[in-house]
């Protein structure tokens, strides 16, 4: 992503602290599309980034400048997947990553990952909404770094996501993204917005915004014209349970700027979307990023996306990340005693259709 260097406005001197994230792939999923009479739906897949989710793009930013900076310690507030990235690139910039995250509220592989990069993790009761208050109140020290969302250079960072789409397909009728804390939904716009004005694109896209039912502040602003922050937030897709969006309001302003939609989708819905993606196209994502194709198939039945259009989903992580999730499905799992046994049911099955 580093070849967008030009529109990201860090000090010419700085040191770029990079793992190589983005360039990561954009996939045609005809089989999903297909049963939604889509014939050009795609799937940004942000799980191929290193530590396995969009965060890395914003992240190689804000640590270039942490360290540009010459402070000692960074710390976020996370559902996971920032954790994991300011972990991974606190370590190869040689800072102190510090986490706080909501007991009990982040994925296995998320949390594992915090452990391998040997962050210091503090656990709050609360989600994650007590998490970023921690945070803001520590926004004044000096010696500590804050890598939230409210961050500038994360913003400037994601936009390179908006960037690699336009390369490769130019610019699509409708982007699609799970929305949280509005952070990503906000860098695309901004991204877009400035090659609008330099004079490379024409046109904008229309933005979907997806949230899950159980934390849902931003599609109900969007339909009731109020937003109201929800305290008590449920949802399998962790990635997305943010009750208090930090950019609520710009996250709306995106909304409108861009003729676009807000909806919300069920938890079973979601994973019906990862299975779905899973098994007709081989894509392992993560429940927050399966909210994405599952807002499709919805706006599509709604009329709000029309079948000749052009439309990417953003897949924001990677499926490794939520190991609990995927060991629910069910599937054939048959135990057999020996080798001879397991040959003869494999023949048998080959035979069976
Ligand atoms: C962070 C994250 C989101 C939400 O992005 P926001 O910028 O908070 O709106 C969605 N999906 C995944 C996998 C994430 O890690």
């Amino acid at each position: 992503m580093w070849r967008y260097r030009e529109l990201i406005p860090v000090p010419k001197d700085a040191e770029i602290v990079t793992l190589y994230e983005g360039g990561t792939p954009l996939i045609r999923v005809a089989n999903l599309g297909r049963p939604l009479r889509l014939t050009n739906l795609y799937v940004k897949f942000e799980g191929a980034n290193p530590t396995g989710s969009f965060k890395d793009r914003g992240m190689t930013v804000a640590i270039t400048i942490a360290k540009y900076l010459g402070v000692k310690a960074v710390v976020c507030a996370s559902t996971g997947n920032t954790s994991s990235s300011m972990a991974a690139y606190a370590r190869r910039a040689g800072l102190k990553p510090i986490l706080v995250v909501p007991k009990n509220g982040i994925a296995k592989g998320k949390m594992g990952q915090g452990l391998l990069y040997g962050a210091t993790v503090i656990e709050v009761e609360g989600g994650f909404d007590t998490a970023m208050k921690v945070i803001m109140e520590l926004a004044n020290d000096p010696n500590v770094y804050p890598l939230n969302s409210v961050n500038p250079w994360r913003i400037e960072g994601q936009k390179t996501v908006g960037y690699e789409i336009v390369d490769e397909l130019g610019v699509p009728d409708w982007i699609v993204l799970p929305v949280g804390n509005a952070g990503n939904i906000t860098s695309l716009w901004k991204g877009l917005k400035e090659l609008k004005v330099l004079g490379l694109i024409r046109k904008l896209p229309k933005v979907l915004a997806v949230q899950a039912e159980g934390a849902s502040p931003i599609v109900k602003a969007f339909h009731n014209g109020s937003y109201v922050p929800e305290s008590k937030v449920e949802t399998i897709a962790s990635a997305i349970r943010i009750g208090s969006p930090v950019h609520w309001e710009r996250a709306l302003r995106v909304l409108n700027e861009s003729r676009g939609y807000a909806l919300s989708v069920s938890d079973l819905e979601i994973l019906n979307a990862q299975k779905d993606l899973a098994r007709l196209e081989g894509l392992g994502v993560e429940p927050a990023s399966a909210a994405s194709i599952a807002g499709v198939k919805k706006a599509v039945d709604l009329g709000v996306i029309r079948g000749d259009e052009v439309v990417v989903a953003i897949a924001t992580g990677h499926a490794l990340k939520d190991p609990d999730v995927m060991l629910n499905y069910e599937v054939d799992r048959v135990v057999v005693a020996d080798a001879e046994a397991a040959i003869k049911t494999i023949k048998k099955l080959v035979m069976s259709d």
